[in-house]
């Protein structure tokens, strides 16, 4: 007995077909074969079975060679594909083999026929082992190997995806975060490998009452996760329910009914944040209320944060984090719209986090303000930024540069001080710096922001008020702000290109802002519709993911050489101000 070989054999001629099986015969092979001479006999022969490799004629009467292999390549299949003809010149063989044919065979003369067949069997099974090695990589880097859920790598992209495409069609997410209640006593009394069956059964029970569009994961431990798609508050709560009802009945281990419970944390797209990791983070934090209170589950309102172990772990360490210079600045550019060249920069605090990573200043601004830390914090924000600018400066790229101030600041004595500290150090003069103040921390206590705000000014420091249009300040207590400029909050830049009021918002601030001699800024310019906009509207700066990201030192600095929104073309030299 030969060597099994299911070979398909596009062919139009039996006798060619037959002198080819009695060479592969000749060879050891025990060919089952199958002669075919359309595409769809072919397509009927790889319906039916799986086949070892394919060999084919190059021209027939109803059907040729290079569309039999291109049904192969579309069909996905990976098998050697071996042309033999009669006719085949130089040229032609190149091309097929381009297009993915393995080897190609003079039917008058089988002498290579063997070798060939051999090799390609053997590299095909190389292929394919390596195929099987790359998915098997694939499962164990996102899927779970206890309960086969995908893991939290998987559900991170996934709920990204998901957000993505609510953003695009205006729709909910809910985001699911389930913790079982006493696990460490059930592993403590039944033993780990016992623990480990009750999370595999409740995978299955939380998979059994879910849509095949919704994602479940495990997190790890005994936390899952649960991501639905399009999803309000109620429909989450009612699936909630439905979850709290699967886990109900005792799941048997050894014939030991074991009652288990969850608590349940829900947040939602875009209410409780737009990032899945925010989303995590809150869900996270919801389910520990949730836990808190006995309640069952829990949809996230802010109050829960001020209370949740990770923020207060958070706030602990941010303490350190200043003196262990974990924050770093990233820099985002502003681009002068008439120019077309950067005219300065924003820094934007990060902290870099030994365990969570990069965290997002709006993760831990917010509790740093509660706490009081934005006050250092703030003092190191300057003192780099300033270091940066002079850094800039030296290399010959003559940019602004900004920073954010929050409300806790503006009712700090000492910011005036501290600023021409970090100015006179680096030796950096005061109108290369401006200061980001948003609206409503302006709003939020306006005698003492005056107060600072007229010092600073008086000490040459330009100033902006952020996110503008999202408070209220009236008109008249705009022209008694000692300010230069106004920045558009992004919701209205983001919306303008899609929602007729969010450009008339636009519109009304740039003129609003020019009526008072103020040079508009829009952020969040997400692409050339928005600045093609702008610059129609006649604003004068733009910032946003367009032109770039926020990018640490050296990023910018390569950015500012190579983009053409750079330097390259030595604008930007205008002192501002
Ligand atoms: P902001 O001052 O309004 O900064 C703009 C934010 O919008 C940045 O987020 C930036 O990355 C983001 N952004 C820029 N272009 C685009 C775009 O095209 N599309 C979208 N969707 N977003 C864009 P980031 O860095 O996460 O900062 C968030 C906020 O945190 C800042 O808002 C600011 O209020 C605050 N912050 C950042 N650094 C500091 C700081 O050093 N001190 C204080 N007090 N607050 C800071
Ligand atoms: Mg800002
Ligand atoms: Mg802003």
């Amino acid at each position: 007995m030969g060597t099994p070989l299911h070979a398909l054999i596009i062919e139009d001629s039996d006798n060619d077909a037959e002198l080819l099986v009695r060479e592969l015969r000749r060879g050891g092979y025990e060919p089952a074969y199958e002669r075919v001479e359309s595409a769809a006999a072919m397509n009927a022969a790889l319906d039916r079975q799986n086949w070892d490799i394919v060999f084919s004629d190059y021209s027939m009467p109803n059907f040729n060679g290079m569309a039999a292999l291109n049904l192969i390549r579309e069909r996905g299949l990976d098998m050697p594909f071996i042309f033999l003809s009669g006719t085949i010149g130089e040229d032609t063989a190149v091309t097929a083999m381009k297009q993915g044919a393995q080897d190609y065979i003079m039917k008058g003369n089988l002498k290579r026929l063997l070798p060939a067949v051999e090799r390609e069997l053997r590299e095909g099974e190389i292929r394919r082992e390596r195929k099987r090695a790359g998915e098997l990589i694939q499962r164990l880097a996102y899927y779970d190997t206890l309960t086969d859920l995908p893991n939290r790598t998987l559900l991170q992209d996934r709920l990204r995806q998901t957000i993505m495409a609510g953003q695009r069609e205006l729709k909910p997410v809910a985001l699911l975060l389930l913790d079982l209640n006493h696990f460490k006593e059930i592993n403590d009394t039944l033993g780990h490998h016992h623990g480990d069956l009750v999370l595999q059964q409740v995978g299955l029970r939380l998979r059994g009452v879910l849509r095949e569009s919704d994602t479940v994961a495990r997190l790890g431990g005994d936390e899952f996760a649960v991501v639905l798609p399009l999803a309000q508050a109620e429909h989450a709560e009612l699936v909630v329910r439905k979850i709290m009802s699967a886990l109900e009945p005792p799941i048997v281990i050894r014939d030991l009914p074991v009652a288990v419970e969850a608590s349940i944390g829900i947040a939602l797209y875009p209410d409780h944040g737009d990032r899945a990791e925010l989303l995590i983070q809150r869900a996270d934090v919801a389910m520990y209320a949730a836990k808190q209170s006995g309640s069952g589950s829990m949809v996230y309102a802010a109050e829960h944060d001020r209370h949740s172990p990770r923020r207060l772990t958070l706030m602990g360490e941010l303490r350190q984090a200043i003196e262990r210079n974990q924050l770093l600045l990233h820099y985002q550019p502003k681009i002068n719209i008439r120019t077309h060249r950067a005219i300065g920069v924003e820094a934007l605090v990060r902290w870099k986090h030994p365990e969570h990573g990069l965290i997002p200043p709006d993760e831990f601004i917010p509790a740093a303000e509660q706490t009081g830390l934005i006050v250092p914090l703030t003092r190191w924000v300057l003192q780099e930024a300033a270091r940066q600018c002079r850094a800039l400066h030296d290399a010959g790229m003559m940019l602004g540069m900004a920073a954010n101030l929050s409300v806790r600041n503006l009712q700090d004595p000492k910011l005036p001080g501290q600023v021409a500290e970090a100015l006179e150090e680096f030796g950096v003069k005061p109108n290369w710096l401006e200061l980001e103040i948003t609206e409503s921390a302006m709003m939020t206590d306006p005698a003492n922001a005056l107060q600072v705000l007229t010092q600073l000014n008086g000490a040459r420091v330009r100033l902006c008020i952020d996110d503008f249009g999202t408070g209220y300040s009236s008109l008249g207590y705009l022209t008694n702000l000692p300010i230069s400029t106004i920045k558009i909050d992004k919701s209205f830049v983001i919306g303008m290109t899609a929602s007729k009021k969010d450009l008339v918002a636009v519109r009304s601030i740039i003129d609003l802002g020019h009526n008072l001699e103020l040079k508009v800024v829009a952020e969040g310019v997400e692409n050339q519709e928005s600045w093609d906009q702008l610059a129609a509207l006649g604003c004068d700066a733009a910032q946003g993911y367009y032109m770039s990201r926020p990018l640490p030192a050296d990023e910018l600095i390569r950015w500012l050489s190579e983009s053409p929104w750079g330097l390259t073309h030595g604008s930007g030299e205008e002192a501002p101000g």
